[in-house]
């Protein structure tokens, strides 16, 4: 998996298929162009399957989302807000 700065995502690098036939062929006219082909064929550039580009980049790292835990809960009647100690609504007065 690669990170694509263009689609600001990871994505698996498209690679076309090993043309096995091809190969076969060029091995028959000899044993160079065959090489060659699997040497092309493993240098050759991965792309984005998505937008098709060769735009890779490090994927840049990810802020851990704050997660802000409210302590205690809210009033159903007021909404003010209730430590989990007390049994009454500090607004209204309403038990909870
Ligand atoms: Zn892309
Ligand atoms: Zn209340």
């Amino acid at each position: 998996m690669k990170y694509c700065i263009n689609c600001k995502q990871t994505v698996q690098p498209a690679k076309s298929g090993f043309n096995v036939i091809a190969f076969i062929i060029l091995l028959c006219l000899g044993c160079c162009p065959g090489v060659i082909y699997i040497l092309y064929h493993v240098l050759k550039t991965e792309r984005c399957p998505m937008c098709n580009s060769i735009n890779w980049g490090v994927q840049p790292i990810m802020e851990p989302v704050q997660q802000q835990v409210v302590k205690g809960i809210f009033c159903p009647n007021c909404g003010t807000r209730i430590n989990e100690e007390h049994d009454y609504c500090v607004g209204c007065g309403r038990k909870v």
